[in-house]
């Protein structure tokens, strides 16, 4: 079937500037970690990227090893490209990015030159694209000078592969020197990836959240749902599909009885708001302009469509945020 994209996709979505940059972005955005691999049927891949994009969903994240089978995310979502938004390039910002292990010995990981400019062009053979927009040092390399890592990514962008810069999982000190080294290139460093959720706070410790405003850097903040165990899906048991019966980067063993207790009492909070606890969540880490979008990942539709309904309610009482502390720490 011929896709067209729904007319009102801009109608509900809120877009936010990514840091002191030019670009915007939505407030929730989608992750092909997992869900894109060859064990999901493409059916399923193509309707779940159809519906983000039909509800103003514009920006579509990847990496070199997202699979199973590294690589097979990037191939499903260029045969998306291909049979569903190729008219749509100019309205898509897809990120992709090389730092875990992609293929044997010694230049298939880490952040040298010599991997990430080999890994981005796979990337893009493998997406059919001239350019992705986003390229991201997926994590720090601690054995190879910063300068160079720094120096692959101003090359990357130069050389007309990626548009924008960015890190992922840096933590505010190597933040601090990768967006300095890059901004002496002038290539700057326009967003971060990391990690954060009710239940996983590190970037506030860290000062990693305050740094990157110091410093007019963007953020997209991965697994906003805890990889949706922040949603009302565990709180009957593990269901059957579920990330956490999988046995992939969610252990059963995360779903305790004082975890479901505390999301209990979090979906209430949520009810009050009008909201569905998954919109909670990820409306609590857009709350305070701290980060530019919540990265989220889904296997189905109607999760991004629920999802989407976050940006009806952004806003936080005072009371409200010290009720979530309660419930959820880290
Ligand atoms: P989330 O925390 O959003 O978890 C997604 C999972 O939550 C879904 O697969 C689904 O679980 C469940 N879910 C989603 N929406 C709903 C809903 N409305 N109601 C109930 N359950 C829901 O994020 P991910 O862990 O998927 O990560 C998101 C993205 O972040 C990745 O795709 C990737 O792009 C990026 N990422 C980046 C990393 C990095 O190092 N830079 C590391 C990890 C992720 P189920 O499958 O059980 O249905």
């Amino acid at each position: 079937s011929v896709y067209c994209a729904s007319d009102d996709r801009y109608t509900r979505m809120q877009y936010r500037r990514c840091g002191a940059s030019g670009l915007m972005l939505p407030a929730i955005s989608l992750g092909l970690w997992h869900n894109f691999g060859d064990d999901t049927p493409h059916e399923v891949k193509r309707s779940i990227c159809q519906t983000a994009f039909d509800h103003g969903i514009t920006h579509f994240d990847l990496a070199n090893n997202y699979g199973p089978r590294p690589g097979a995310a990037e191939a499903a979502f260029g045969e998306i490209l291909r049979t569903d938004f190729a008219p749509y390039r100019d309205e898509l910002v897809i990120s992709t990015k090389a730092g875990y292990r992609m293929w044997p010995g010694p230049y298939g990981e880490w952040g040298s030159r010599k991997y990430l400019v080999s890994s981005c062009d796979a990337s893009l053979k493998r997406m059919g694209l001239d350019y992705v927009d986003i390229f991201y040092s997926h994590r720090f390399d601690p054995d190879t000078p910063l300068e160079e890592t720094m120096g692959a990514l101003d090359y990357i962008v130069r050389s007309g592969r990626a548009h924008y810069a960015g890190i992922s999982s840096y933590n505010s000190e190597r933040t601090r020197q990768a967006v300095a080294i890059l901004k002496d290139l002038g290539t700057p460093c326009v967003i971060h990836q990391p990690s954060y959720n009710m239940l996983n706070r590190w970037v506030e410790r860290d000062g990693l959240k305050q740094t990157l405003q110091e410093l007019g850097v963007g953020s997209i903040a991965f697994t906003p749902l805890a990889q949706g165990m922040l949603s009302t899906k565990y709180l009957n048991g593990i269901p059957e599909g579920s990330r956490a019966s999988q046995g992939k980067s969610l252990a059963a063993g995360m779903i305790s009885d004082r975890a479901i207790e505390n999301i209990r009492k979090l979906n209430d909070i949520a009810a009050a708001r009008g909201q569905t606890l998954a919109q909670m969540a990820i409306a609590w880490v857009l709350r305070d302009g701290g980060i530019t979008t919540a990265l989220i990942g889904a296997s189905k539709p109607a999760q991004v469509v629920d999802c989407a309904g976050a940006v009806g309610n952004l806003d936080f009482t005072a009371a409200e945020l010290a009720e979530i502390d309660r419930w959820a720490d880290e």
